[in-house]
């Protein structure tokens, strides 16, 4: 009778406490999808800390190529 009720919940945006920063971040819907097709963890830290862990990695490892994306 009541089939649709668990299965089919209405995503909707969260947020999230960053574990670096403890700002709250949004997690949109879309997002949240992505992850999930990739079975990802949702993310633990704001897109500022993880731009921060990439650089502090870029620097670690001291690659000479400097990335070609451009934001
Ligand atoms: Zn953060």
């Amino acid at each position: 009778m009541s089939e649709q009720v668990m299965s089919n919940q209405v995503p909707e945006d969260i947020d999230i406490e960053c574990t670096w920063c403890k700002n709250n971040f949004v997690f949109c819907v879309k997002e949240q999808e992505f992850f999930k097709e990739k079975s990802y963890d949702f993310p633990k830290k704001c897109k500022e800390c993880i731009k921060k862990k990439k650089q502090i990695n870029k620097t670690r490892t001291k690659t000479k190529t400097i990335s070609k994306e451009s934001d």
